[in-house]
């Protein structure tokens, strides 16, 4: 008997741009992302003004640019 897929619940996160079942973050530098272009998208849609506030960019801003592309960049600094 090895149907322990359906025995416990799936921990697997969907890529939140293209909704595929994301990789162990143990073999996936892309984490939380399926693959690195994904990842390079969604911090496309960032740079690109989606996620962000209608209002001009400030020195704040710039920060939190910078801490978001740093933690997207280096998944071992979310813990
Ligand atoms: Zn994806």
């Amino acid at each position: 008997m090895s149907d322990d897929a359906t025995a416990r619940p799936a921990k697997h996160a969907r890529c939140a741009t293209c909704g595929a079942v994301v990789p162990a973050k143990a073999e996936n530098p892309a984490f939380p992302f399926c693959s690195s272009r994904c990842k390079m998208v969604d911090l496309g849609r960032w740079l690109d003004g989606s996620y962000v506030a209608s209002r001009p960019l400030g020195p704040d801003d710039a920060d939190e640019l910078d801490r978001i592309v740093s933690l997207s960049t280096d998944p071992d600094t979310l813990h």
